[in-house]
């Protein structure tokens, strides 16, 4: 799988002498998860772990070369059984990607390390990724973070109908792969599809409200695609990477200076 964290951030990249040198105590290392899974007609099944690396790696070339902040190798396979059905959809249960999480934990904890992040770009892993940074504090008293997304990225000009429901596949996912893998995105081959409307008060929706439907891709969106990519470019895909590479590193640094603060 193609990368953007640079060598020097690459924690696999090191021995285990080199490992043993550093200050495991201190260092902050991060685990991006992400999936493979169909992205529409138009995006590679490696959208999301793309996404992922691209904006992680950004994030890393910003990160001051005194600071030991290192890229785990990432867990590219998610809880994608939401899109079951199209071909090319690779899915871990809950339970196993929960296990390959608290191993690796185990693991780092047995190594003396102490912070981890988990960087998460896929929504069907999103409440797996909460429930495991709580506990892999409880169990190892690792000290655990969860982050998401693109924090810091502004999305110029996207409208409100696809920043709420443009969540797959749509016009931010296909400008950064425009900019960042062009070569993987077929512009010949965009289809759009929205399961709910932000002019449309419902009492049940999708996604992020105090009652959702469950759903399922195939029932509600046969190309695959949940949002409109027809407005993507790669000028705004970069512009957008960076931003939220910005947002990332300033995040990153937070947790690598973190104190938990006791009743204030
Ligand atoms: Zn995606």
């Amino acid at each position: 799988m193609r990368t953007w964290v640079p060598d020097a951030r690459n924690f696999a990249y090191l021995n285990w002498k080199q490992v043993d040198a550093l200050p495991r105590e201190k260092t902050l290392l991060v685990l991006g998860t992400a999936a493979v899974e169909q992205h529409g007609h138009h995006l590679p099944l490696a959208t999301d772990t793309l996404c992922n690396n691209l904006l992680l790696g950004k994030a890393l070339e910003l990160i001051p070369a005194e600071v030991p902040i290192y890229a785990l190798p990432p867990i590219c396979y998610g809880k994608s059984n939401e899109h079951i059905g199209f071909p090319g959809t690779l899915s871990v249960s809950a339970a196993t990607f929960m296990a390959v999480i608290r191993d690796l934990g185990a693991s780092l904890a047995a190594g003396g390390f102490q912070k981890l992040v988990l960087y998460n770009s896929h929504g069907g892993n999103t409440s797996l990724v909460d429930v495991m940074a709580r506990d892999l504090r409880a169990e190892f008293g690792l000290r655990t973070f969860s982050l998401f997304g693109s924090p810091g990225a502004k999305f110029d000009g996207v409208s409100e109908q696809e920043r709420t429901y443009g969540f797959h596949a749509g016009e931010i996912e296909t400008a950064y792969l425009l900019y960042g893998t062009p070569e993987l995105v077929d512009t010949t081959a965009y289809t759009s599809n929205y399961i709910a409307r932000v002019d449309e008060p419902e009492l049940l929706k999708p996604e992020g409200s105090s009652a959702n439907f469950a759903w399922l891709t195939r029932d509600i969106a046969p190309s695959g695609v949940m949002g409109d990519p027809t407005a993507a470019t790669a000028e705004n895909g970069e512009k957008w990477v960076l931003q939220a590479a910005r947002g990332i590193a300033d995040r990153l640094l937070a947790m690598y200076a973190f104190e938990p603060k006791h009743g204030v």
